[in-house]
């Protein structure tokens, strides 16, 4: 029974022992992945800069097993900060979920953008990911192993699924996602990125201007499955698996999380 039970446990903990660490990790996908990563067994580190949910996550889910650190992925450090204070409070990290991201609300024709605007996006979609897998790096290559992942977007393979700034940011953190699976590889560290399609979160309903249902509706009618509406869930097992050794010879990879809109145009059905 005892072993059954230790069974059970191996399969559906499939993070036990890991160290996590995501950023944006208050809100949305972040919070979604981060009571996830906890079911299954890890240790985790929540960033993020909405201090107040950040704190109430991590005391909902425990205070032995969580950890909220304030962390604005443009300061390098924070990031800094946030790394270390996760390895000094759990001894290591295997797990870097570069999380944070905004969608801007300008959605102006190029000719009209401002160059602050169009900054503001990319400061924190591509530095902030860059600040995150540098300081992921410093830890992991020396631990000879980890698995880092980044939200990029169903933006980041085609044009005119978002603004042109985010759609940009987005194609971005796919380079570097491709560029470190290189670099970090001889060193046991795996390097991925997730691309979902629309789910209802503060950023895309605020994005999009509608609410929870209608959002749905309306994104359910663009799916080339035609059913229920990407929901965070979903976005967060993808993330499991990448963090997971399940996934222990994957990296450089771009996981479209979209239902195949991305790479299979439904205008046409
Ligand atoms: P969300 O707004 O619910 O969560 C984003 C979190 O990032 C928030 O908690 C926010 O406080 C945090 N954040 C923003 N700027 C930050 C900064 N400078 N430093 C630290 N934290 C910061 O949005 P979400 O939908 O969960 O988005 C998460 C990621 O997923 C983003 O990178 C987004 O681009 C990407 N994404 C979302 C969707 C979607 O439909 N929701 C689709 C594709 C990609």
């Amino acid at each position: 029974m005892a072993a059954a039970a230790s069974l059970i446990s191996v399969i559906t903990r499939r993070l036990e022992g890991k160290v996590a660490l995501i950023t944006g990790g208050a809100s949305g996908i972040g919070e979604c992945t981060a009571k996830l990563f906890s079911q299954h067994g890890a240790k985790v580190a929540i960033a993020d800069i909405q201090d107040e949910l950040g704190r109430s996550l991590a005391e909902t889910l425990g205070s032995s097993n969580t950890t909220y650190i304030h962390c604005d992925v443009t300061n390098e450090d924070h990031i800094k900060n946030a790394v270390n204070k996760t390895v000094a409070t759990y001894g290591k990290l295997d797990i870097m979920f570069n999380n944070a991201g905004i969608a801007d609300q300008n959605k102006a024709r190029i000719i009209d953008n401002e160059k602050a605007d169009f900054e503001r996006v990319l400061k924190i979609n591509v530095t902030g990911v860059f600040l995150g897998m540098k300081h992921a790096a410093r830890v992991m290559v020396p631990a000879r192993s980890g698995s880092i992942i980044s939200s990029a977007s169903l933006a980041s393979g085609i044009g005119g699924a978002a603004s042109h700034a985010y759609t940009c940011s987005k194609h971005a953190v796919v380079g570097l996602t491709r560029n470190l699976a290189v670099e970090l590889g001889q060193f046991g560290i795996r390097v991925n990125c997730l691309s979902p399609f629309a789910c209802a979160t503060p950023l895309a309903t605020k994005f999009v201007g509608l609410e929870d249902e209608s959002f749905e509706n309306t994104m359910n009618l663009m799916s080339n499955l035609k059913r229920t509406a990407l929901k965070t869930d979903d976005i967060a097992k993808a993330a499991l698996y990448l963090a997971s050794d399940d996934a222990k010879f994957v990296s450089g990879h771009n996981l479209f999380i979209d239902g195949g809109l991305g790479i299979c145009n439904s205008a046409f059905n």
